[in-house]
């Protein structure tokens, strides 16, 4: 098929900015970068018919870490890293909720716990004799104790009595918060242009000559924000990670609410709707599960529900309405890597599992690499 006069002109001909990836990172760039440049020819390219990658597939924690997950990146980051990292996830979320409103995405502070098996008494006591540093530590940031100690309010089977405490965890819908996110992009007049899959690009001196599955063009700049894809077009360290999700039907007088993290955050699960939603399992087959192709596997969704029976639901019948997975992009490092790759191409990619938090930010910060 061949473009109009008036399809080349209007849509694909003096484009300042394209950016790759409708996912929170890149939506959020587009509106920071629409706000630097107001008269900026902006375009969005998106492989999916919807986003397609994580940002609207995942489980709508707005959180910044478990004490354990606090613990285990000490372990591997240093006290700054680990402290910037919070401050981030905080400042992001502070950000998301300006940028949308808290109607608009549905966020309600109900708190987040922290659940440890019956068994792992050794991960729990950890827990419990750090807790009290960890509060000191964040003290800076949140002004109060952050993490406190709880009793089984929730009936939860196999698990030890008390839970771990996080006054300031919150949850989003996220499907709302993505459909404002691209309501807000659009009228401000920046376009999306939905099933286009970019294979790759060239840069000359003044402009960037792109290649997608259906057209090709020209750019003044290019802003990669493909997370679990990136390696696809980038040379930078981050791979792909699969992440499943399971949702119950409605369940009657459900009186679970909050967020909620098991066995060092390789479980999660949340109301949603009457509903519960439950993700993870990736540690029951970290190999499979590094991958970019979006699909279930009976080994994972076979303990998600034995979780749901056993330990979150154990009195209740239940039937399982939904079943899918997200791609998240991960690395060595729990950073995301937001750079100018060349003269006219930037990318802000990586975001691992913390996106709702911090993928506002990382827009901005990709749009502000051009100032
Ligand atoms: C199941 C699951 C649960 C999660 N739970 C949480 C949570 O509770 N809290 C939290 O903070 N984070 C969570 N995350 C992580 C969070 O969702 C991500 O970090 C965040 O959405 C990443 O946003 P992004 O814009 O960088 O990437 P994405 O949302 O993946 O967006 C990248 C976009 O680029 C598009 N794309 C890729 N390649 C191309 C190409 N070549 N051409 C055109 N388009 C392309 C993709 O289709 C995709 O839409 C979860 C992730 C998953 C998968």
């Amino acid at each position: 098929m061949n473009f109009s006069y008036w399809e080349i002109k209007s849509w694909l001909t003096n484009v300042d900015f394209t950016i790759v990836g409708s996912g929170i990172v890149g939506l959020n760039c587009a509106l920071h970068l629409k706000n630097q440049f107001p008269k900026a020819k902006i375009l969005v390219l998106e492989k999916g018919m919807l986003p397609q990658g994580a940002s609207t597939k995942n489980a709508g924690f707005a959180c910044f870490g478990s004490l354990s997950e606090i613990l285990d990146d000490l372990k591997t980051h240093s006290t700054d890293e680990v402290l910037k990292l919070v401050e981030k996830r905080v400042k992001g979320l502070k950000l998301l909720r300006k940028t949308l409103g808290d109607q608009a995405i549905n966020f309600q502070q109900l708190g987040g716990y922290e659940l440890f098996s019956e068994n792992d008494t050794k991960l729990f006591e950890s827990c419990l004799s750090h807790k009290k540093t960890i509060n000191k530590l964040l003290k800076p940031i949140f002004r109060d104790d952050v993490f406190s100690v709880k009793d089984n309010i929730f009936n939860f089977n196999k698990i030890k009595e008390d839970y771990i405490f996080n006054q300031f965890e919150g949850q989003i819908d996220t499907g709302k918060m993505m459909e404002a996110l691209l309501q807000k992009v659009q009228s401000q007049g920046i376009k999306i242009l939905n099933n286009i899959a970019v294979e790759n690009f060239s840069e000359d001196s003044n402009f960037i000559k792109i290649k997608t599955n259906q057209f090709e063009f020209s750019s003044s700049k290019l802003f990669i924000a493909t997370n679990g894809f990136a390696s696809l077009l980038l040379q930078e360290q981050v791979m792909p990670a699969r992440a499943q999700v399971l949702i119950t039907k409605p369940i009657d007088n459900l009186n679970i609410k909050g967020t909620f993290h098991l066995d060092k955050g390789y479980y999660y699960f949340r109301n949603i709707d009457n509903r519960i939603l439950l993700g993870g399992g990736r540690n029951l087959d970290f190999k499979t599960e590094e991958t970019s192709k979006f699909g279930e596997t009976e080994i994972i969704q076979n303990k998600l529900e034995d979780l749901l029976k056993t330990t979150i639901l154990p009195n209740e019948t239940f039937e399982i309405d939904y079943r899918w997975s997200g791609i998240m992009g991960v690395g060595s490092k729990k950073r995301a890597i937001v750079k100018q790759v060349s003269n006219h191409v930037f990318c802000g990619v990586r975001l691992g599992g913390m996106g709702v938090a911090i993928g506002s930010l990382v827009g901005q910060e990709l749009a502000q690499l051009l100032d």
